[in-house]
């Protein structure tokens, strides 16, 4: 099969590294867990040079997709940047594995796209085993982990903070480190449900971690249960390719990594995903099945933006509602019904999927379960996801709540960073809310704690358009870099594109001509009045209309340099585009911060159509009723345009009140 053989034997792997037991002592870092991030934060550890360890439970699943055989997307594709300007390896690993490439929310501006992949889940997990096992300081082995090593536990019940010493192995090995960092995802006390039927598991096929979870309950961490789901899986020969929506991928794929210039694979011989639709006889089997599907009971909550079936049929009764149909590669012939996630019974799981058109006669291979785990209270864990109760023991990943593979990503390489900086007595890296987004996940979880699976979204970001997925190497490598996990190579490439985009934004500035002058030049209809504008100023002010290989058209000689500088090109005409909403911003962050005090009113109907808020964002601020706009800001998943909107509300009506008094 044209590259895929290929690719699969260039990601040759080296032998799983063998460790002598007697040898196991005195790691730097001791990472658990071999999922999203475990694998970011034992590399990240390596790359600054401590000595790492991970212990996870089997060799095959390092790197395991667990549900959805894609990732990235809206702002989790902002997430996957950031991790890679931090030289981390999903990004990388998905520039050789995706089927499809494809950049979501095109329609808007560059600050909200979401670079997204369909990926072949082999091909993924062996891009990721490849990465590690050829990392020198980093030894694996499999084993769970039962239990912590903890400097007098008993002093911990008199709220000082005590040491973590490293971990216990299910054969009562005791492994020392000085840090230790938890990445276990759905495996604490984790239980699968299908139907009524219930099960230990911490995803199909693999135990539970049950030692673990009390070792936590034991040391008093807040712990909380939540839960989550995934979709049956077909046979792709079993369906009806020709009554279902086609969807293509971008032309040319777009790579995640900055280090990349193009993916894998051309854009002729990217997979197909195609879309169908759920309908009335889908509600129905649903409602009719309740008393038969435990999983859906609402004592623990689930993913509000990855809903079961059942749930979406539950809260919008009449909907018919999405079903993408996603390959899971080139060597499998599975395809995943992404939307249709359910923990029916096996059977009625088969009689639902059949009533959808396009699988009337649907192989389905295995069935959709949902999977019920603990989590930490995050609000438990510093910035840097160090716990506060004990030194030395760093959390990441589904464990404190999040869902999805690049929320996980995004914790575990500043777990390993932060893991490794602590036992090598460096400085710790922390990002903030204006650094990036995984500044924005780790201060919502850490400031706000979470009571449903958390995932990111552009709309969390207060400062999205200047936390844009081109730029996130500008804002991070070079942080990176100073605490060790930035390679030397991409550190130079970063100086270079730095170098490159300023010397081309300088001289786009400096070239001033009258804006009919450059018009002209441009062919673009002329305006009214002719005001001297800068090159730079011009391919704002044009919109789409303009680009800047037509302004090296029209000036060779001034802006040559940049003709075959296309990546350099297209980050030119973004940041022209921004340059005066990002000013704009800054003031609307201002407005917001001079008016924290301002009282909200107490009868404020928040689902009145005047107020142009989203359902998610009416339903909390009419639950909390938050008093000042201080408290609303401070809502989770309240965006701060939704504040600023809020705030010139209650502004409009004080002043309309203060008009009745006159
Ligand atoms: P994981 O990727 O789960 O990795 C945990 C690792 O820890 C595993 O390698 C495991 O073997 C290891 N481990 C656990 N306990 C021990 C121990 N005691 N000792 C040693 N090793 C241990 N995300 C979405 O975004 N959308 C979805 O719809 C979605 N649905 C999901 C459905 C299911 C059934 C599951 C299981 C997950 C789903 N996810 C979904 C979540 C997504 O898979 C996770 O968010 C992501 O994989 C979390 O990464 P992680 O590194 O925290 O944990």
């Amino acid at each position: 099969m044209f590259l895929y053989n290929t690719v699969l034997r260039k990601i040759k792997l080296s032998n799983f590294p063998k460790i002598n037991f007697r040898n196991f002592s005195n790691y730097d870092v001791i990472v658990i867990g071999g999922g999203h991030a475990g694998t970011e934060a034992c590399a990240a550890s390596s790359r600054m040079g401590a000595r790492t360890l991970l212990v996870t439970h089997k060799k095959e699943t390092i790197g395991e997709m667990s549900c959805n055989p894609s990732f990235g997307g809206i702002g989790k594709g902002h997430l996957i940047r950031e991790v890679d300007a931090l030289d981390g390896i999903c990004g990388r690993c998905c520039d050789i594995s995706g089927v499809q490439y494809k950049v979501l929310n095109k329609k808007k501006g560059p600050a909200v796209w979401g670079p997204r992949a369909q990926i072949d889940r082999l091909l993924y997990k062996k891009a990721v085993q490849n990465e590690l096992f050829n990392i020198p300081n980093l030894d694996i082995v499999c084993s769970a982990v039962e239990d912590l090593l903890i400097e007098r536990s008993e002093e911990i019940r008199n709220g000082d903070s005590v040491n973590c010493l490293g971990v216990v192995l299910k054969n009562g090995d005791k492994i020392k480190s000085k840090s230790v960092i938890i990445t276990t995802g759905t495996f604490l006390r984790g239980q699968i449900n299908i139907g009524l039927e219930v099960k230990p598991a911490g995803r199909m096929g693999d135990e539970p971690s049950i030692g673990l979870a009390k070792s936590l309950e034991s040391l008093n961490f807040r712990i909380g249960r939540l839960k989550t789901g995934t979709p049956p899986r077909i046979r792709g020969d079993s369906i009806n390719y020709n009554i279902v929506e086609k969807h293509f991928g971008d032309n040319p794929p777009v790579p995640f990594s900055f280090l990349n210039d193009k993916v894998w694979l051309k854009a002729e011989d990217q997979m197909l995903c195609y879309l169908t639709y759920t309908n009335e006889n889908v509600n129905k089997i649903v409602k009719n099945n309740l008393h038969q599907n435990r999983h859906v009971a609402e004592e623990i909550t689930g993913p509000r933006y990855c809903p079961s079936i059942e749930s979406k049929v539950l809260r919008f009764s009449k909907k018919s509602h999405q079903v993408w149909l996603e390959p899971e590669g080139f060597s499998s012939d599975l395809i995943y019904p992404q939307g249709l996630s359910c923990t029916l019974p096996e059977k009625l799981q088969v009689e639902l999927i059949r009533t959808i058109p396009g699988l009337e006669n649907a192989n389905v291979v295995k069935p959709g379960y949902g999977v019920e785990y603990d989590y930490v209270d995050p609000r438990e864990l510093y910035p840097s996801l160090e716990t506060k109760k004990i030194c030395n023991l760093f959390l990441a990943g589904q464990i404190n709540g999040t869902t999805g593979y690049e929320e996980a990503a995004g914790q575990g390489i500043i777990a390993g960073a932060n893991a490794a900086a602590k036992a090598l007595d460096r400085e710790p890296l922390i990002l903030s809310r204006t650094d990036g987004y995984i500044g924005v996940l780790i201060d919502d979880l850490t400031t706000l704690g979470t009571n449903e699976p958390y995932r990111m979204f552009t709309s969390r970001a207060e400062f999205r358009l200047i936390l844009r997925p081109d730029n996130a190497d500008i804002r991070l490598t070079e942080k990176g870099y100073k605490i060790g996990i930035v390679s030397e190579n991409r550190y130079k490439k970063l100086i270079e594109t730095r170098e490159k985009l300023e010397k081309g934004i300088s001289i786009l500035k400096s070239i001033k001509k009258g804006s009919n002058q450059w018009r002209k030049q441009l062919g673009l209809p002329s305006s009214k009045a002719s005001v001297e504008k800068s090159a730079y100023e011009m391919l704002s002010i044009a919109g789409d209309n303009i680009t800047v290989q037509d302004l090296v058209n029209v000036e060779p000689k001034l802006f040559g340099f940049l003709r075959d500088e296309k990546g350099i090109s297209d980050r030119i005409k973004i940041e022209s585009l921004y340059d005066h909403f990002v000013k704009e911003q800054s003031k609307e962050v201002e407005e917001i911060r001079t008016e924290e005090l301002l009282m909200i009113p107490k009868n404020i109907d928040y689902f009145s159509k005047s107020l142009s808020f989203s359902n998610e964002e009416r339903e909390k601020l009419s639950i909390i009723q938050p008093q000042t706009i201080a408290a609303a800001s401070r809502i989770q998943g309240i965006t701060p345009s939704t504040i600023v909107r809020l705030l010139r509300f209650v502004k409009q009506k004080n002043s309309l009140k203060d008009c009745n008094f006159t």
